[in-house]
């Protein structure tokens, strides 16, 4: 079992097919195979072996699939990372991990070669049309259905960031329990423009796409006239991405952007709460249904899902994928009375193996195969089910994940800043945007444009807080720990500085 072998057997179907499309680059599923064995290829003769861990650092290009089905073929465990991780980020991932390789787009390589070599670990850029010379692998390495074949790194319920392994059958299931829900047909033309490195992207939309036949374009950075533009200019029929998304393509097309396109027949949505009067409007004018769900890096994107053929919710993320229950507890830990509001569990055969080499945060996390998301919800009588808040300590903004703790690490370094705790607040387009609270050493004066400026050198830029507030002590619990909860969100809207 392995998800390049699907990729790669697409190849032996439908050679000439397109596979991947971007406005620089096609590939058809030939090229991807001849690429990507290539590249499995040259991964072997550098000496690495099944399960030595890669980490790959590369934006929504059609690089990606070759590099990330090349390194699958080869049998190493893929790690991907976020094209903005600075040097700090990158080289506390290659220690956690053990990393043996990093490979880096040549556009973002800075960053991943000086971190390769600060950890001692060879770097290898990857270039346009990711060619090789090496001869290519001629089999794809063939994993037990529990191996590990990808390492995501999440912060899961708390801390910091850990590797969550999702297994062969996780991947394998991901990308095919979606597809009746949608009506899946070989000649789809999948379109994104979401990050491949985040589960959503890679393990829900990309490898649908391609361990299936269908056709796949890609955009990279996200621009919401481009993807209006790629979505007419390639006949898409299935637009994958996050609610702030959905919002600028809404505004794009209210100014003027062409938006008249027939083929589109569903969008897919998720990664972080969609508001319901933008799934109307959205609907209304594209003329295509939203179908919002819902998961983790976790449970390997999916854990519910709003299916085309049966009665959608809008407002619910709609009810178990296919293999998947969900469970609501209440605080002592039992399941909870339907219509009421409790912590969502998940189990099933998305749901991951645990934490890289954390015991630990795995037992916390996973018991019994049940999941913890840290995610509030409720079951209605059908099943269907609707996220209500979170408990977890995890702001989402415009779809990429912030874990408050680590930007809390870097400010309280800052010789001024005596306390700090970094929540996210409403905010209408990214859903969440980063606020600090902070107490200040006394007689400090410090301007929040110069604490910006310190997390700006050691932190990815959607990470920096965007408001500041100071304060001359923050709530605090018996224990002496900040109790982010006493802070009022909405509030702090109203006093924060920019
Ligand atoms: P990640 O591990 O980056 O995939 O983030 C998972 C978290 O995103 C979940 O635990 C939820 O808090 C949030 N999330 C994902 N999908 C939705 C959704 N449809 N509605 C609300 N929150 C969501």
């Amino acid at each position: 079992m392995n998800i390049a072998a699907k990729v790669w057997r697409q190849a032996e179907l439908r050679g000439s097919k397109v596979a991947v499309r971007s406005a620089r680059l096609d590939l058809s599923y030939a090229d991807l195979r001849e690429r990507s064995s290539r590249l499995a290829g040259a991964v072997r003769s550098a000496g690495l072996e099944p399960a030595d861990r890669v980490v790959l650092i590369c934006p929504t290009v059609p690089e990606f699939p070759v590099a990330y089905y090349g390194l699958a073929a080869a049998g190493t465990t893929v790690i991907t990372m976020n094209t903005m991780s600075t040097v700090p980020e990158i080289e506390y991932v290659l220690a956690d991990s053990g990393a043996s390789l990093v490979l880096a787009w040549h556009e973002n390589a800075g960053a991943a070669r000086s971190a390769a070599g600060a950890a001692g670990v060879p770097f290898r850029e990857l270039g346009d049309g990711a060619r090789s010379d090496a001869a290519p692998l001629a089999e794809v390495h063939e994993f037990a259905q529990d191996d590990t074949q990808v390492i995501l790194y999440t912060s899961g319920t708390t801390g910091r960031p850990k590797g969550a392994e999702l297994t062969a059958r996780n991947l394998d299931t991901a990308a095919t329990m979606l597809l009746d829900g949608f009506d899946f047909r070989v000649e789809d033309r999948f379109a994104t423009a979401l990050p491949l490195f985040h589960v959503f992207g890679q393990a829900a939309v990309l490898n649908s796409a391609l361990a299936n036949g269908a056709s796949i374009s890609l955009l990279a950075p996200f621009d919401a006239a481009a993807l209006l533009d790629v979505i007419r200019r390639d006949a898409i029929t299935l637009v994958s991405g996050v609610p702030t998304m959905w919002t600028a393509l809404l505004q794009a097309a209210r100014e003027g952007a062409p938006s008249d396109f027939g083929t589109l027949r569903y969008a897919t949505s998720g990664g972080a709460a969609l508001p319901l009067e933008v799934l109307r409007e959205f609907e209304e004018r594209f003329g295509c249904q939203i179908l919002e769900g819902y998961g983790l890096t976790e449970t390997c994107a999916i854990a519910t899902t709003n299916d085309a053929r049966t009665t959608r919710k809008p407002g619910t993320v709609g009810r178990p994928a296919p293999g998947v229950s969900i469970e609501i507890r209440d605080e002592a830990n039992r399941p909870a009375r339907p219509g009421t509001v409790g912590e969502v569990h998940v189990s099933g055969p998305t749901v991951m193996k645990g934490y890289w080499n954390r015991p630990e945060a795995t037992a916390e996390t996973k018991t019994g195969g049940w999941l913890r998301t840290g995610d509030l919800g409720v079951l209605d009588d059908d099943g269907y089910l609707t996220i209500v808040d979170r408990i977890k300590d995890l702001i989402i903004r415009g779809g990429y994940n912030v874990y408050p703790r680590e930007v809390e690490e870097v400010l309280i370094t800052h010789p001024d800043v005596v306390e700090v705790a970094v929540l996210g607040v409403p905010d209408s387009y990214y859903g969440e945007e980063v606020a600090a609270v902070l107490a200040l050493r006394p007689g400090s004066a410090v301007p929040a444009r110069e604490l910006k400026a310190w997390a700006k050198d050691r932190l990815a830029a959607y990470k920096v807080p965007r408001l500041y507030h100071f304060v001359d002590a923050l709530p605090k619990g018996s224990t002496g720990k900040i109790l982010k909860r006493g802070l009022d969100r909405s509030a702090l809207l109203n006093v924060a500085v920019r």
